[in-house]
């Protein structure tokens, strides 16, 4: 359907809106839940909360084994050395800095693949070509929530003897083939950040198939301490604490009324921004669970009459505060950019997705009249 635009005069939002807002359970909630924490005196270590939130997410999450983690970098940091991975892994440069630094903390050098210019996750038939002596992984990232062909990166994976690690911070409860997207590689990670659909303030986890590597990781994330006696290997304090799990357990709660409240409001901005000249939306995934983390779009400056930078600095004047997930590029950081696989020829689709991707406010609380007057300014950009 064809937004027919009414141009008009807007003022600015009386407060700022942001690209999002944590959903939270009430206080009252809150505090009942912490009395529990108080009266145990048990505040870390795999307390009560940490064993009842590790339970309900390995349901949720349809997954073999899950561990928690204070948060979503430790997770993954922790995921690489459990896979004991050296030398080079190939990666995406379209993700946020976490997902190559693990690689960095870990000793790796990350190499950047490009990525697909359509999905924007990695391009899993650009893979095979950055393989090297070297390679012990791959680190794809499920960019959006949008599942990457996980088909095919199995496959590589397997001819090469490769590990895959999956960075899901995007994609929480999404499924492909009805299966947990956790369950796809040796690893997934899914973080717990404030800024994602579910939450636990910070946090995070890692969810595998092989039941074998909890031992292994649950180890890793508590200094490697086996019992009083013995320290197994050099590990890192990856815990996540009573207080953070008994809010990820209330969250749990709030979890279907936040979704279905998104839920809404994508149908708005669809309404609204579909078929606006420039202006693309991301296209409808293989997932059979969408994660409604973000409500990213993307501008075509030549078509669209303004760049998405511009919208961007526009935006702001009416209180808006949109973000350019994800740039710049990982590969275009000082740390990573002297890299070859960082040269913006071995990147094409990458270097040019990056200038176009806008992720627009998108939370549970937004009202409906706001979405479409964000939508009825953008549409007022072009006309001006
Ligand atoms: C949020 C995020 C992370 C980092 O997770 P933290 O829990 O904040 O450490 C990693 N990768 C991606 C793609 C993310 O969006």
């Amino acid at each position: 359907m064809v937004y027919k635009a009414t141009i008009m005069k807007h003022t600015p939002f009386a407060e700022p809106i942001y690209v999002t807002r944590p959903a939270l359970p009430s206080l009252d909630r809150f505090t009942n839940q912490l009395r529990e924490v108080w009266e145990s005196r048990w505040l870390t270590n795999s307390g009560a909360q940490h064993q009842a939130l590790e339970e309900k997410l390995t349901t949720l999450l349809k997954t073999p084994g899950l561990s928690l983690f204070n948060n979503g970098t430790i997770a993954l940091v922790t995921a690489i050395q459990s896979l004991r991975l050296s030398g080079e892994v190939i990666t995406t440069p379209f993700t946020f800095p976490a997902t190559p630094h693990v690689l960095a903390w870990n000793g790796i050098n990350p190499i950047f693949c490009d990525i697909d210019p359509v999905t924007m996750n990695i391009d899993a038939s650009k893979i095979e070509e950055m393989i090297t002596p070297k390679t012990t992984g791959i680190l794809a990232v499920h960019v959006f929530g949008t599942p990457c062909d996980v088909g095919q990166i199995q496959n590589i994976a397997d001819m090469y003897g490769l590990k895959v690690v999956y960075d899901a911070a995007h994609a929480f409860m999404v499924e492909v083939d009805s299966k947990g997207i956790g369950c796809f590689g040796d690893i997934t990670m899914f973080s717990f950040h404030a800024t994602k659909l579910f939450h636990t303030a910070e946090g995070g986890a890692l969810t595998y198939n092989d039941k074998n590597l909890k031992n292994r990781i649950d180890l890793l994330k508590n200094f490697g301490i086996k019992n009083e006696s013995e320290v197994m290997m050099p590990g890192i304090n990856g815990k996540m604490n009573e207080i953070q799990a008994a809010l990820g357990i209330l969250m749990l709660d709030e979890l279907e009324k936040e979704r279905s409240l998104r839920k809404q409001l994508f149908k708005v901005y669809k309404t609204h921004l579909d078929g606006i000249e420039g202006i693309s939306l991301l296209p409808p995934s293989k997932a059979d669970v969408d994660s409604f983390q973000y409500f990213p779009i993307r501008i075509d400056a030549k078509k669209f009459g303004l760049s998405r930078d511009d919208v961007y600095e526009k935006f702001k004047a009416f209180n808006v505060f949109t973000r350019k997930y994800f740039f710049p590029l990982c590969s275009q950081y000082a740390c990573y950019r002297q890299l070859a696989s960082a040269s913006p020829q071995n990147l094409p689709n990458a270097n040019k997705v990056v200038k176009e991707v806008l992720c627009m406010p998108f939370y549970g609380d937004l009202a409906t009249c706001d979405v479409e007057k964000i939508c009825s300014i953008l549409v007022s950009m072009k006309a001006n």
